[in-house]
């Protein structure tokens, strides 16, 4: 086996893999991209509250809303300021 055998044989497999990559990436679309419907909310302290027996659910992102049900009403949706925001004093 010669040396340029050695070579292409290194270059094809760099090659396959490379096309590989790009079928891979091409098929993940084209990068992570937040969908701009989706609101976040992560900053505002969204929480779904349930009146009945107070279970709450943090809302970090707020897409097409549907308020879910607990205890067989539907809950409360309360916007609180982050707890970072808060100075004590
Ligand atoms: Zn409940």
């Amino acid at each position: 086996m010669s040396w340029w055998v050695v070579l292409t044989a290194v270059l094809m497999g760099l090659a396959i893999a490379w096309v590989g990559m790009i079928a891979l990436r091409a098929a993940s679309g084209p990068g992570p991209r937040e969908n701009p419907e989706v609101e976040d909310v992560e900053e505002l302290e969204v929480f779904l509250v349930c009146r009945e027996c107070g279970t709450e659910f943090r809302v970090t992102r707020l897409g097409e809303l549907q308020i879910p049900r607990h205890c067989g009403e539907l809950m409360q949706v309360v916007r609180r300021p982050a707890a970072g925001d808060l100075t004590p004093g």
